[in-house]
């Protein structure tokens, strides 16, 4: 009988892209995507969790229980951060097949003739032991690739479930990295997203660097547009700001996460830099180029986070130069040194915290997006089913136009408009077109 599997990934590019290898390596040994034209229920079920929350273990836990609902026969295998940390609890609490750690995950099909049991086999390696890594790309979106260049962490930040699930800060050699992409190129690719957990901290442990890495990627021809998903403001140096300021390819596009703008709750979280860092960084950023977008991260409810240190935090993003805040309402997770700390901030105010830094990344995007009326620049073009086409500009205005199936996967000179639309996402329209 033909073999055939489905995948649901929940979280983060990380995960996406490592759902996406998966993915290939299975039809590799002979499976086939399976679609809704099928008859037959998938013969496997792989579900890719995320545990940065324990809203995330939620979500995890009610998409399994679809599936197998869905799907009584087929194998349901869990992996990702939740089957890593909590193996045992999805094994004690939901029907699956097999559990699969983060050690194991890229060889699924040598497991696969486990036979079934009453209750799911856990194969899993202790997080400390994990030692593999290899670079990855995927391109489930078909416009924009991602590369996995870096795994793990070792800053071991007081709120962060993440070293746990994923290990050691762990990289391949760049050459290793530069064929990765290369595969993307041959595979038509104009746009890659570098991702990983600590991206910055690429190379650490082979002794080479992240900067010498955008160097060799630049070199690549055929790509035309690189983004780095997000990098640690300590490991964000002025050389790599230089660079991006003076690269063709690397585009004006930050994401840093800076989690608050309280020296005191910074120090709480363990983080490895002060504010009057951060804020040098933005003010490099938008000195050498202007224009750049900066989405920045932020938690709101850490333990310690007193109402002073939240309006201190408040008051200095409101003043940062910068598009966007992506905000986080803090949970607490196993084992994080956090747990240990006071005061507890009840529910309700971390939620309302997050509502206010909400109401901030609006305003700071509405007018970073206002700002842009008349510039003359460049989209990359995603191809869509509906009426309206959606590309990001170099440095990630996300624009719109009238659907031309022509000019998907293109990268098309156009003059920015207004803002046209709102929902779900602010947008800008083409001048004169
Ligand atoms: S840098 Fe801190 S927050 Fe980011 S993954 Fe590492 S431990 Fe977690």
């Amino acid at each position: 009988m033909e073999k055939t599997f489905i995948f649901h990934t929940l979280g983060c590019k990380l995960n996406f892209a490592e759902t996406s290898s998966i993915g290939k390596s299975l039809i590799e040994r002979g499976f086939r995507r399976a679609n809704e034209a099928d008859k037959n229920p998938p013969s496997l079920c792989i579900i890719n969790t995320c545990s940065v929350t324990d809203t995330a273990d939620h979500k995890c836990r009610q998409v399994i229980k679809k599936y197998r609902k869905m799907y009584p026969e087929t194998i349901i295998i869990v992996i990702g951060c939740y089957a890593q940390l909590q193996p045992q609890e999805i094994a004690n609490q939901l029907d699956v097949d097999l559990i699969i750690g983060a050690n194991e995950k890229f060889n699924i099909d040598a497991y696969l003739s486990q036979k079934r049991k009453d209750k799911a086999t856990i194969l899993h390696t202790e997080t400390k032991q994990i030692e593999n890594f290899k670079p990855i790309v995927s391109n489930d979106d078909r416009t924009r690739y991602f590369l996995k260049v870096q795994d793990g962490c070792d800053y071991y930040c007081s709120y962060c479930t993440i070293p746990f699930a994923r290990g050691k800060s762990r990289s391949a050699t760049i050459e290793e990295t530069i064929q990765i992409a290369k595969i993307a190129a041959q595979d038509g690719a104009k746009e890659i997203v570098l991702t990983g957990v600590n991206t910055g901290d690429f190379g650490r442990h082979t002794g080479e660097s992240f900067i010498d890495l955008l160097r060799s990627l630049e070199k690549i021809q055929e790509i035309e547009r690189y983004r780095i998903s997000s990098i640690e403001p300590n490991l964000l140096t002025d050389e790599i700001i230089q660079f991006v300021a003076n690269s063709k390819k690397f585009m004006p596009h930050f994401h840093i996460p800076l989690q608050s703008g309280s020296n005191d709750v910074l120090k709480i979280m363990k983080r490895r830099y002060n504010r009057e860092l951060f804020k040098q960084k933005i003010n490099t950023i938008k000195q050498l180029i202007p224009h750049a977008f900066i989405g920045v991260d932020v938690i709101v409810g850490t333990r310690g986070e007193t109402d002073q240190f939240f309006n201190d935090s408040k008051i200095f993003i409101e003043n940062l130069d910068i598009s966007q805040l992506h905000v986080f309402t803090y949970s607490e997770r196993a084992n994080t040194k956090a747990l240990d700390i006071s005061p507890i901030i009840p529910q309700k105010e971390r939620e309302f915290r997050n509502e206010i830094l909400r109401k901030i990344s609006d305003k700071k995007l509405t007018e970073f997006y206002d700002a842009q009326y008349g510039r003359k620049t460049t989209v990359l073009w995603e191809e869509t089913k509906k009426d309206i086409m959606h590309g990001f500009t170099d440095n990630y205005v996300r624009v719109c136009a009238t659907t031309d199936p022509q000019k998907f996967n293109t990268i098309e000179q156009i003059e920015l408009g207004n803002i046209i639309e709102t929902e779900p996402q602010l947008a800008l329209g083409i001048k004169n077109r």
